[in-house]
């Protein structure tokens, strides 16, 4: 038997093999074997809904496969990380444990934290890499664009069959170890999921949809972001698989850069240059974001801006919230929106933004129930970029520019038909394009030759729309004049502003 050191790939939001530092640190050094752990704190926590659970399986179903062909075994539990390890380690003696950095929510940052205090006590050597253009124990912004740009402007790592070095693999050694398997939703007790139309998980499908973007959808790109009706086939729809590591950041601008190469000299060279760096600069946003979280964890429950306590927290009505949450609120464009998300685990980002300002302006709704609501039906939920645009998006920050979405304004900018509308709110279907901004006012003869009634066939709107506009353009510029908001907003600018930008709080018309 070889008597190399033994040493473990801690699978996480990291689910391939391509471009994976920790695996190939591991093969280098001794007998590998791989492990995932689904965690009960993750089905128990808030951004935990079914449809995220069937993305994990079919990422593992790849994964599997793919370290099989490695000769690299494996292993699934069920159970906190601290309890599997505690067992693993008493089968299969392992000295090392590799992984990838995460910056996730507040149970797995203190999960993370206990792990290196129990794997030194173990003398296990730990080692985390990053995987995005994060920077940990950052202070502040003054040096990050070089942190991020060495991070990410590498070479990708070469692929595991390249330094394999065919020493006898591990699974002579982890023959007494049972490799174990997912348990099933069913086997859980969890309820199906009602993410119908959501993109399937795992390695395959991940390089079939990039490439796909690349290929043609990605020559629309720009034109199609902003409107639910072109934004799913038109957006490269690859955040999910950036969430949960199908894609490597470096291999997506990687195939970027190739892509960008091919096309010079040919026609079409303006239209895809154009459409590549738009879709590039949303790339080093991703990191942009995730370095907030990092740099501050308390961003998942705080304010970024903590002079903004106390600006909706008391004013939380249950019944608004619900009805925001059920696709009831009586606003097609707001409602159709809710339903898509449901439906497919994504939604462009303009109705994001939709979604969420109209949940804490017009409904004046505290941001974190909302934000953590849309989370569990994100199957790309990133938390770094969640709860910052959750805070953005409802003026909480001190440094974005305030937008207040009018849901009538989006739906003839976004909408002008009313597919979207139609396909998502059915009992809407027969009404006139022109009723689709308002049903509660389309004229009572119309109504009645249609049979449609407000109130039966479709809520009211649950609030005033122009009212509930004012009233919240009021309060919010009144909060951000306060001289106490713009001074704690100077020191946000310095923590977490990027060092390009122009960044202070501008009345917009309404958008
Ligand atoms: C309230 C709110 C919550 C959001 N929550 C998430 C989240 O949990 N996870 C997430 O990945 N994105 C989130 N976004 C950002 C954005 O909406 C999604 O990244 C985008 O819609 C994903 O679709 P795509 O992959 O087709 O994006 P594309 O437009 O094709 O962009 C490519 C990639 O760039 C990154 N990106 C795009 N837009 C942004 C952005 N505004 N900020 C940061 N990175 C961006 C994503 O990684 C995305 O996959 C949120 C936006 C809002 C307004």
């Amino acid at each position: 038997m070889s008597t190399r050191p033994l040493s473990l790939v801690w699978f996480k939001k990291d689910l391939r093999v391509c471009d994976h530092r920790p695996l190939l640190e591991a093969c280098q050094i001794g007998q590998t074997a791989a492990v995932y752990i689904l965690e009960p704190e993750w089905i128990k926590s808030f951004e935990f809904e079914s449809g995220q659970f069937l993305f994990l399986e079919k990422s593992l179903i790849d994964l599997k496969n793919d370290l099989r062909k490695l000769g690299i075994p494996l292993i699934i539990r069920y159970g906190s990380a601290i309890t599997v390890f505690s067992e693993l380690i008493k089968k299969w003696p392992f000295s090392f444990v590799f992984s990838h950095e995460e910056t996730g929510v507040d149970w797995t940052f203190k999960r993370d934290l206990m792990m290196k205090s129990w794997f030194q006590s173990q003398s296990v050597q730990f080692t985390e890499y990053p995987q995005f253009g994060v920077k940990r124990g950052l202070k502040n912004r003054d040096h990050w664009l070089k942190h991020r740009n060495r991070i990410l402007n590498r070479a990708l790592h070469p692929e595991i069959n390249q330094v394999w070095d065919s020493g006898q693999p591990a699974w002579t050694l982890i023959k007494k170890l049972e490799l174990g398997h997912l348990p099933s939703l069913q086997d859980l007790g969890l309820p199906p999921s009602e993410k119908i139309f959501a993109l399937k998980g795992g390695r395959t499908e991940a390089v079939k949809t990039l490439h796909s973007f690349f290929d043609s959808r990605g020559q629309n790109y720009f034109s199609s972001l902003s409107s639910p009706v072109t934004a799913f086939d038109g957006c490269s729809r690859i955040s999910p698989y950036l969430s949960w590591g199908n894609l490597s950041i470096t291999e997506v601008l990687s195939e970027l850069e190739n892509k960008r190469q091919s096309v010079i000299g040919t026609a079409r060279e303006k239209k895809w240059t154009q459409n590549l760096s738009q879709f590039e600069s949303r790339l080093w946003w991703h990191c942009h974001f995730i370095q907030k979280l990092e740099s501050e964890p308390e961003i998942e429950f705080e304010n970024v801006n903590r002079m903004f306590d106390g600006l909706r927290e008391s004013e939380f009505e249950q019944k608004k919230f619900q009805a925001w949450c059920d696709g009831q609120t009586g606003f097609p464009i707001i409602d159709a929106c809710m339903r898509a998300l449901k439906q497919h685990g994504w939604i462009n980002f303009r109705m994001r933004a939709m979604l969420m300002s109209f949940a804490s302006y017009q409904l004046w709704l505290d941001w974190r129930p909302t934000a953590r609501f849309l989370a569990k039906h994100f199957l790309d939920f990133e938390p770094g970029i969640h709860f910052s645009q959750a805070q953005m998006q409802s003026g909480v920050t001190g440094i974005n520019a305030i937008r207040i979405y009018s849901p009538q304004k989006q739906t003839l900018d976004r909408d002008p038909n009313g597919e979207f509308v139609r396909k998502y709110c059915p009992e809407l279907a027969k009404l006139d394009t022109c009723d689709l901004i308002a049903p509660h006012l389309t004229p009572p003869f119309v109504a009645a030759s249609l049979d449609f009634k407000i109130g039966r066939d479709y809520p009211e709107p649950i609030v005033d729309p122009e009212l509930s506009y004012h009233q919240a353009k009021e309060k919010i510029f009144l909060w951000h004049k306060k001289a106490s908001v713009q001074a704690e907003a100077k020191k946000v600018l310095l923590k977490h502003g990027s060092r390009k930008a122009r960044h202070f709080p501008t009345q917009k018309r309404p958008i």
